[in-house]
């Protein structure tokens, strides 16, 4: 089992203070050294066999980038790296270098360095393309920071926003020989996942994971203790893994979001029912851990 989730890892350098620093961001490129990187719509430009990210040139993207309108990621193996927007609505260019694809078939396919730079680069592309106009004065909004924020082009405004990320909790609770798996009624048949759901406003993350899983299963949670986390760039979330534990397992779907949800042993788990969670994701690293733990 790897140690980290898929799409974390700090294998971008951000650089943070070469964001405020445009003479050194205007050089960077218009150097050889600059790597570029492509979202076009939401998806990413991989290539090769075996699959990597594909990471261009200045002299490969041509007149395809706005210099304005880049934005600097950090160094990447070394090298200035800046994702671009590409309108899903025109052609997809690069296609002697590879294709676009979804990146939620790429996490566990790509380097783990390159599942980072494309999840922070789909994240940024995305973030930016709601964010086009200030949300207080409604002028229009330019990118600033090397891309890292945008801010309100009218001068008595001047509101700068930042990146939007939206805290989810997503929790193995356990009564000790079992653990609870819900499922969604559109999700494959058979696969059952761990409980999950957006903080709220005013709350903690511990009293996040308590309300979430008595709405979804009516189970009451005691102790919580936190595990790991993931970027999950669909489009800005970040899960914060939990494990936790049941003081009451009586199961009842309070809130209807889940089709079903019940009660597995680990040797349920290891039979091949309920089908777990996909690789990609933090929930199986939740499972797969309380598996290993002693029965
Ligand atoms: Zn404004």
């Amino acid at each position: 089992m790897q140690n980290y989730n898929v799409f974390a890892g700090a294998f971008v350098d951000r650089s943070g203070e070469r964001r405020k620093d445009p003479d050194w961001l205007a050089r960077a490129v218009q150097s050889s050294d600059c790597r570029f990187l492509p979202v076009w719509g939401d998806k990413c430009l991989v290539g090769g066999d075996p699959l990597h990210a594909v990471l261009l040139e200045r002299r490969q993207v041509g007149d395809l980038i706005d210099d304005d309108h880049l934005i600097f990621l950090g160094l990447f193996r070394g090298h200035p790296a800046f994702a671009f927007a590409l309108s899903s609505e025109v052609r997809a260019p690069f296609g002697e270098l590879g294709e676009f694809q979804d990146l939620r078939f790429l996490g566990t396919v790509l380097p783990p360095d390159e599942a980072n730079l494309v999840a922070h680069a789909r994240a940024l592309v995305l973030w930016h393309a709601t964010q086009r106009f200030c949300g207080l004065c409604g002028s229009s909004a330019r990118p600033e920071s090397g891309g890292n924020t945008r801010i309100c082009v009218n001068p008595d405004c001047a509101r700068e926003v930042f990146p939007r990320v939206d805290p989810a909790i997503i929790v193995l609770v356990s009564d000790g020989d079992r653990c609870l798996l819900g499922r969604q009624a559109h999700w494959p048949e058979g696969r059952y996942s761990t409980i999950a759901g957006f903080a709220e406003p005013g709350e903690s993350l511990e009293d996040a994971v308590r309300r979430e899983v008595y709405e979804e299963t009516n189970v009451h949670v005691g102790d919580v203790q936190y595990h790991s986390s993931q970027p999950w760039p669909f489009p800005s979330s970040l899960m914060l893994g939990f494990t936790a534990t049941a003081s009451k397992t009586d199961i009842r779907l309070n809130d209807g979001e889940l089709e079903d949800a019940q009660w597995f042993t680990r040797k349920e788990l290891r039979s091949g029912f309920p089908k777990l969670p996909f690789r990609i994701s933090i929930a199986r690293r939740l499972v797969d851990h309380w598996i290993t733990l002693e029965e």
